[in-house]
């Protein structure tokens, strides 16, 4: 019997009916659940609860949400382990892994509990004579968060934190790949004291993201997936009066400078690459290293880290790589090793068909390296959202700069060097919205704020930090004047 995995709507949990999709369990490749993809009808009903809970939610004060919204943090601390074992169960992650996303889904909700502070406002006296002026941030009503399937707590956790934060209420879509961490924090929230209403869950897929973005109630969409779906969603969005940020796929590169420590720089990069499977939007998955000798040296110390890396369950405690997704997501990245081949890459270590022992059906992929990778090769264009990392040979830093910026993607970028010029000049002139100096995977914290530029970001405006709190509240400027009683 498949369990059946909810909507949640006004404080409760909801059937509806209608389309049916499966729900897969990554290590054994077994149908695990089902979700019924919300029409209309259900995505109508959500959206009123939402606006029906918008204007007592909005008047609440900061301090009041604060104290839901710290009771939250607690209770999602005290449950991070059932938490992660939700998600390794449908996304395949390793426990490890996911609980240390959940930590930073709760790290943001920690920056939401300072919303007191983030919505003062400013205040002139006399800007003429007897004139004040003033200017405030205001909740925009219902907020919609659509996300992808490899961060099923993260995500969330960044975006409904800080949108509840600031007097909004909130529909989330997770993936239709692994919904049911969703509903737990949906539960949680309401355990903590959140009203009903404030925040539900929508599951679905397409059908359920096309009413939820041109639904005339809402008023601002995030979306977190796929670059092509990214760019829909956003255009869809603004052209239904929406405010919209959509964050989309990834390239990141990586590179290795001679007068680096090889040793410490190779483990930085196997971590990076290979951490939950590749399936990662800030994972390095191209390495630009500087002359032969160089990558000769790497090379020679990548192969035993990688060789070492334990594919397995995500629930074993030795394990370093869970299963893929899905098979249709097995089969995509699988392809890319075989265009790899194709197009001339040296394929160096080949883990594209390993499967680990009583795990023959699960959607394992073990780690695979690609030496001699040249910018017009599809494996380096395009993303491949696996434990597929390009090793591509350049003659300079000049080189490494002109790749990075003219490639489609500039999620992140990362550089390895001891040289302060040097990496100084790298940060100034490389087009990434996240940097990283001797560090691989550069997602900021959470009182920084999160997003790539070109093909990885349709939006101006950052994910949580200083920049969600621009993004989940609108600015009212007043200017006044009072005369002297009479
Ligand atoms: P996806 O684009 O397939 O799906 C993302 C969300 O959009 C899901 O909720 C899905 O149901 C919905 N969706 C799918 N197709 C749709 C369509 N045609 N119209 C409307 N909605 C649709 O992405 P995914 O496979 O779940 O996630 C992996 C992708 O997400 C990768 O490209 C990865 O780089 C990206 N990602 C980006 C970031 C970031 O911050 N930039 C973070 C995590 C993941």
């Amino acid at each position: 019997m498949l369990t059946k995995i909810p909507h949640f709507i006004n404080g409760q949990a909801v059937s509806s009916t209608g389309d049916i999709l499966d729900v897969y369990q990554p290590v054994t490749g077994k149908k695990s659940g089902q979700i019924t993809v919300a029409d209309q009808a259900c995505v109508d009903k959500a959206i009123m609860a939402a606006v029906s809970a918008s204007t007592r939610w909005s008047l609440t004060t900061p301090l009041e949400r604060v104290s839901i919204l710290s009771r939250y943090q607690r209770l999602l601390e005290q449950e991070i382990e059932h938490l992660a074992k939700i998600i390794t169960q449908e996304h395949g992650k390793t426990v490890n892994e996911a609980i240390g996303s959940v930590q930073r889904g709760i790290d943001v909700l920690s920056f939401a509990c300072g919303i007191p502070t983030h919505l003062k406002g400013n205040f002139t006296e006399d800007v003429s004579s007897g004139i004040d002026a003033y200017s405030l941030r205001q909740s925009l009503g219902v907020c919609v968060g659509i996300t992808p399937f490899n961060f099923p707590g993260m995500i969330p956790l960044w975006m409904l934190s800080m949108a509840i934060a600031c007097g909004n209420t909130f529909v989330l879509k997770p993936s239709e790949k692994n919904p049911s961490c969703a509903i737990r924090l949906a539960e949680l929230a309401k355990e903590a004291g959140l009203p009903d209403g404030v925040l539900n869950v929508v599951q679905g897929d397409k059908t359920t993201v096309d009413v939820l973005v041109t639904h005339p109630e809402v008023k601002a969409v995030s979306f977190v997936g796929s670059s092509p779906v990214a760019e829909s969603v956003y255009k869809t969005a603004i052209a239904n009066n929406k405010r919209a940020q959509a964050f989309g796929g990834a390239k990141n590169h990586c590179l290795i400078m001679p007068d680096v420590d090889i040793e410490s720089t190779a483990k930085a990069i196997v971590t990076s690459a290979f951490g939950s499977a590749g399936e990662r939007c800030m994972a390095i998955s191209v390495v630009l290293v500087l002359g032969d000798s160089l990558a000769e040296a790497l090379i020679k110390r990548l192969i035993p880290l990688i060789q070492q890396l334990k594919v397995g369950p995500g629930t074993d405690t030795d394990t370093d790589i869970g299963p893929l997704i899905s098979q249709a997501h097995w089969e995509r990245v699988k392809s890319y090793v075989e265009i790899g081949k194709q197009e001339g890459a040296a394929l160096l270590l080949d883990g594209s068909e390993y499967k680990p022992d009583h795990y023959q059906d699960g959607f394992f992929m073990g780690p695979c390296l690609f030496d001699h990778v040249k910018p017009h090769m599809k494996i380096y264009r395009e993303e491949i959202f696996g434990p597929v990392l390009c090793i591509v040979r350049i003659p300079d830093i000049g080189t490494a700069l002109n790749l990075i910026n003219q490639h489609d993607y500039g999620n992140g970028a990362s550089i390895f060097t001891r040289d302060a010029y040097t990496a100084r000049t790298f940060s100034k002139k490389v087009e990434a919205g996240m940097v990283g100096v001797n560090i691989a995977i550069p997602v900021p914290v959470a009182y920084h704020s999160f997003g790539g530029w070109k093909k990885s970001v349709f939006a101006d405006i950052g994910m949580f930090g200083e920049e969600a709190i621009r993004f989940y509240t609108k600015l009212k400027t007043v200017t006044q004047r009072f005369l002297a009683e009479k």
